[in-house]
């Protein structure tokens, strides 16, 4: 169930900070959605295909829908005719596929790289010589149909504020770098926070939220 006086609460908070707040509704009724876009959100994360497509089907098209999870290359082109940010880039080939399939469709989509931060080694994501890499000069220049819009990353699941903390300075600092090496005004975004750390993370300067669980209640993935 949506917590309403929660998401307005946060909602507020973030206005604060200027940070955009993406809704992440994965495994959440449609009915939910909509309940949150009567209250004015129109940013929703999606991490499942399957699911997204199906949702956006039902739901109104001025919804911009984020995807945030892993994706799949093989899985690309379902995505890119509606598809308003996709954060979780984490490799070139992944890249490579989105600017060929938007090229297909005729699309120029906005995209953040996803930066490995934390200290499991299950989270996805560019390490920092590959991002150095990444964003040589010249490098990105023939991907015509991708926007780099900046970087998104996740902090270790851990109580440890400091280790969190530390993880969210080092991205903020990459990000910072990358944007140097962006030509143009476009490269914006630093994604990071989520329910149990957004507050840390836009103290670290980050300006978009994936909020999930605080405002849709705890997730059942039976
Ligand atoms: C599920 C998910 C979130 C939201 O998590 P909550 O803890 O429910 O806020 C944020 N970012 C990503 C990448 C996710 O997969």
């Amino acid at each position: 169930m949506v917590n309403q006086a929660r998401y307005l609460e946060i909602r507020e908070e973030l206005k604060k900070n200027d940070a955009v707040l993406v809704a992440v509704s994965k495994t959440k009724p449609v009915a939910d959605i909509r309940a949150l876009y009567e209250l004015g959100q129109r940013d929703f994360g999606e991490n499942y295909v399957q699911e997204l497509l199906g949702k956006q089907q039902e739901l109104p098209s001025d919804i911009h829908w984020h995807f945030i999870g892993h994706l799949q290359s093989n899985k690309v082109k379902y995505i890119i005719p509606f598809v308003h940010l996709i954060h979780g880039v984490d490799s070139l080939k992944l890249l490579l596929e989105i600017n060929k399939q938007a090229g297909k469709q005729g699309r120029v989509v906005d995209v953040l790289i996803q930066v490995h931060i934390a200290q499991e080694e299950t989270k996805f994501g560019f390490d920092e010589t590959e991002l150095q890499q990444l964003f040589q000069p010249g490098k990105l220049t023939e991907l015509s149909h991708i926007k780099i819009r900046g970087l998104m990353g996740m902090a270790s699941n851990t109580e440890d504020k400091t280790q969190v903390i530390k993880e969210f300075k080092r991205l903020k600092s990459l990000f910072d770098t990358c944007k140097s090496n962006v030509p143009g005004n476009d490269f914006t975004y630093l994604s990071m926070g989520m329910s149990s750390d957004y507050q840390e993370a836009l103290a670290e300067g980050s300006n978009m939220v994936r909020i999930g669980s605080l405002i849709f209640g705890e997730r059942n993935y039976n």
